[in-house]
């Protein structure tokens, strides 16, 4: 039997839609959720995020601020930036979009946000707030997994679950909140000793490493949810030829589009062995932004001494 497929897109547009009639609310009590965006430098990924973070808001009645500045910002003047956007009322999410380049000290620039204002999830007070089960802003991708899983009804409570990564920005936070569900949580990493007998054992797994079709059939348990956190492009046929037993389609695509996009986990195996899985392309992806969203309306809320709700209760 071919597994399920968590459609990424279509839990992005409930999330949206529960986000709407919370944003309506706020507007009928005066209150505009608003979002900075900071973008520094030049980097074409991250002027593609921001535009469409910006999008996203418009779309949903949010204010927001594009502010680019040059590839030569100095660390002191991007300090002084998000000293600024602190103290404006109607910012309530402070958006510094990474990469910074090099000569930028990104630590003490994340360490600048106003907690209350992190809609990324990164300072180390919403980070303590995340490991100790205190409400606070949780970062973006990995609560958009919480949100596919318990949306998808995939049981959390008691399974085994195992990441493999642990980026301050997926992996570790992503294993805390399933630790939180009350999942038995295993971490892999780089280090790890026979991480395919290890990640079999996961009844949920998630991949969060960067490479390309690493998790192969060997690492699934049989029927096991399996969320591809990776984002990673394929540029020549040789590649191509690597992650896809019949690369006929991507080649294809690889010569209309010049790439093909794939996550870490190899796609024909993850559809014969697992139960359910996100694919790549659709999956994870169209979450983060979504949940960008929920953490700017949550900042909002909290700002003006509202419940701050978990996301899945908004
Ligand atoms: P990272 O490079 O910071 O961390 C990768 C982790 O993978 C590390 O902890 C490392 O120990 C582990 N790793 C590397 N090689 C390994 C191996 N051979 N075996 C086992 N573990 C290994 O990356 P990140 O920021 O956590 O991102 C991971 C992936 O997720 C990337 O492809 C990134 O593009 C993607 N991503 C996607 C979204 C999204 O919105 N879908 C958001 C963030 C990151």
């Amino acid at each position: 039997m071919s597994a399920r497929v968590l459609d990424g897109n279509k839990i992005r547009d409930e999330i949206k839609a529960d986000l709407a009639s919370q944003i309506a609310g706020l507007k009928r009590a005066g209150i505009t959720p608003g979002l900075a965006a900071v973008l520094t430098g030049d980097n074409p990924a991250s002027q593609i995020y921001v535009r469409s973070k910006v999008k996203t808001c418009a779309q949903l009645g949010l204010h927001s601020e594009k502010i680019e500045l040059p590839a030569v910002t100095t660390t002191g003047q991007l300090l002084d930036l998000i000293q600024n956007l602190n103290q404006r009322d109607e910012i309530d999410g402070i958006l510094i979009q990474l990469p910074l380049p090099q000569q930028i000290d990104s630590q003490r620039v994340l360490m600048a946000v106003d907690p209350a204002k992190d809609v990324d999830g990164f300072h180390p007070i919403n980070i303590g707030n995340l490991v100790s089960g205190r409400p606070g802003l949780v970062p973006c991708t990995p609560a958009g997994i919480i949100e596919i899983l318990e949306r998808s009804d995939i049981l959390m409570n008691g399974a085994r679950a195992v990441v493999i990564g642990r980026s301050d920005i997926v992996g570790k936070p992503v294993a805390m909140l399933l630790l939180h569900k009350h999942a038995t949580v295993t971490i892999c990493h780089s280090r790890t000793r026979n991480l395919a007998s290890v990640a079999r054992e996961g009844d949920i797994l998630v991949a969060a490493i960067g490479k390309a079709g690493l998790v192969t059939r060997d690492f699934i348990k049989p029927g096991a949810t399996v969320i591809d956190v990776g984002m990673n492009r394929l540029a020549t046929p040789e590649e191509v030829r690597h992650v896809f037993d019949d690369p006929t389609i991507p080649l294809r695509e690889l010569e209309s589009k010049g790439y093909v996009l794939v996550g870490d986990v190899k796609p024909e195996d993850v559809k014969e062995s697992a139960g359910a899985y996100t694919p790549v392309p659709g999956g994870v992806g169209p979450l983060t932004i979504a949940m960008l969203m929920v953490n700017t309306v949550r900042a909002a809320r909290a700002r003006r001494g509202m419940l701050l709700t978990a996301a899945s209760q908004l």
